[in-house]
């Protein structure tokens, strides 16, 4: 199972995407998560896209190809893996389609979350008040100025892939202001159908 997740910043991609890896036993691969983990490391890469990243900019396109080509020809994907923010350009998924096309391999769906923006502003308001709520660390791009450019960012140029990929039939729009577990059932049955 290959499948893409995209929804604007806070619309749920992350949590849907670990419960899959529960059920598929399949990594998700989050470009953020990867990149973060560049930053706190002090890579090259890191360096690069630190200062991008907490002003709530995309990094560039070059960076992550690389490390989701890289990522996807690892022994752990075999079975499949689910992508949680990349691509978020029309260059990206041109990219991941010609290195998939390379591997032989092919996408099961593209599952976009829709949400509202109020309610968006809304959930990373109290995702960065639970997280301080429970002693955690808030991510340095959890704040309203660089969530507004993360926002702005998305409709620019993350938005135009759901034409991309619905041009490619590959597209299924969910409803992701639905609860949590409503919005899983709703993936699941998306994806009962695509594999049907
Ligand atoms: P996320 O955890 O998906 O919200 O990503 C956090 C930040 O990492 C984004 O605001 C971007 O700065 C960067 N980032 C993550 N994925 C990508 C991507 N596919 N293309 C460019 N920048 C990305």
């Amino acid at each position: 199972m290959r499948l893409i997740f995209l929804g604007p910043p806070g619309a749920g991609k992350g949590t849907q995407a670990k419960r899959l890896t529960d059920k598929f036993g399949i990594p998700q691969l989050s470009t953020g998560d990867m990149l973060r983990a560049a930053v706190s490391a002090g890579t090259e890469i890191g360096k690069r896209a630190k200062a991008v990243m907490d002003a709530g900019g995309l990094v560039s396109d070059d960076i992550v190809n690389q490390i989701v080509s890289e990522r996807i020809a690892s022994a752990d994907c075999s079975k499949g893996f689910i992508l949680d923010g990349y691509p978020r350009t029309v260059p990206q998924a041109k990219a991941l389609a010609e290195n998939m096309a390379a591997m032989n391999l092919r996408l099961d769906a593209v599952i976009e979350l829709k949400v509202d923006e109020e309610a968006l502003i809304r959930r990373i308001e109290s995702r960065v008040a639970e997280t301080l709520a429970a002693g955690g660390t808030v991510r340095s791009d959890d704040n309203p100025e660089s969530f507004r450019k993360r926002l702005a960012e998305y409709r620019e140029k993350t938005a135009p892939l759901s034409a991309y990929y619905s041009e490619q039939g590959e597209l299924v729009v969910l409803d992701g202001m639905a609860d949590v577990d409503a919005v899983t059932r709703s993936i699941e049955t998306a994806l009962e159908k695509a594999s049907a």
